[in-house]
């Protein structure tokens, strides 16, 4: 296969490994630039999951998640170089889902690197920071003149008739292990030697976890690629 550069753009730092860690390997594999953009800070999960207001504190949590997710994208063989953190609040689409800021950096991050393909959240994930993530990518094709190929991936809804279904067996072992460097969300208690307070559970559950490490990715085209 020709060798692909492909961007993705994502609310949360582990909606990349979820939506497309096994394209992402794919694509590294086959001599493909990648690279990540992740619009919020994730500050939010402990808090809004269990009411958590220190230990961790919304501080704590996004530091650690930026260690998790370098850790996880070394991976998928991707540098650090080639994450883009924006530090949106976690969870508070209503101030940045329509900041034209906002969509200015990510139109000029995409013309710079000048990806093939572009993979971001699905515009009809019931999760309203993946809606947002998902309509400012179609917005900012609506304003490229060279418009790479799109694809929207689904975090926690479903996609009903996927335009594109990529096998990922071969490549689903490394996701695992990228996934589970994102310790503060699939471990029922990361950091307690760190003095983090007892989860009732993890953030994402092993069913989700297991539903996420299935052997392909599907995907949807959107409307604005088309
Ligand atoms: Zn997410």
């Amino acid at each position: 296969m020709a060798k692909r550069n492909i961007g993705i753009y994502v609310a949360h730092d582990d909606d990349a490994i979820i939506g497309v860690g096994g394209t992402i390997v794919k694509t590294r594999a086959e001599g493909g630039e990648v690279y990540v953009i992740i619009v919020t800070d994730g500050a939010n999960s402990h808090s809004s999951v269990f009411g958590f207001e220190k230990h961790p504190s919304k501080e704590e949590v996004r530091a650690k998640r930026r260690e998790e997710i370098q850790k996880a994208m070394r991976v998928l063989d991707v540098s650090p170089e080639s994450l883009f953190f924006l530090d949106r609040p976690d969870g508070r689409n209503d101030i940045w889902g329509e900041d034209e800021k906002l969509l200015g950096d990510i139109l000029t991050i995409t013309e710079r690197e000048r990806p093939d393909a572009v993979y971001s959240n699905y515009a009809f994930d019931p999760h309203t920071d993946h809606v947002a993530v998902g309509k400012m990518v179609e917005r900012m094709l609506g304003k490229m003149s060279r418009k790479p190929e799109a694809f929207q991936f689904a975090i926690q809804g479903v996609i009903e008739r996927p335009n594109r279904i990529t096998p990922i067996a071969d490549a689903v072992e490394k996701k695992k292990q990228a996934l589970f460097e994102m310790k503060s969300q699939v471990l029922l208690d990361p950091y307690e030697d760190e003095g983090w307070q007892k989860q009732p559970r993890p953030i994402l559950s092993e069913d989700e976890v297991r539903r996420f490490l299935s052997d392909r990715e599907t995907f949807r085209i959107p409307k604005a690629a088309e």
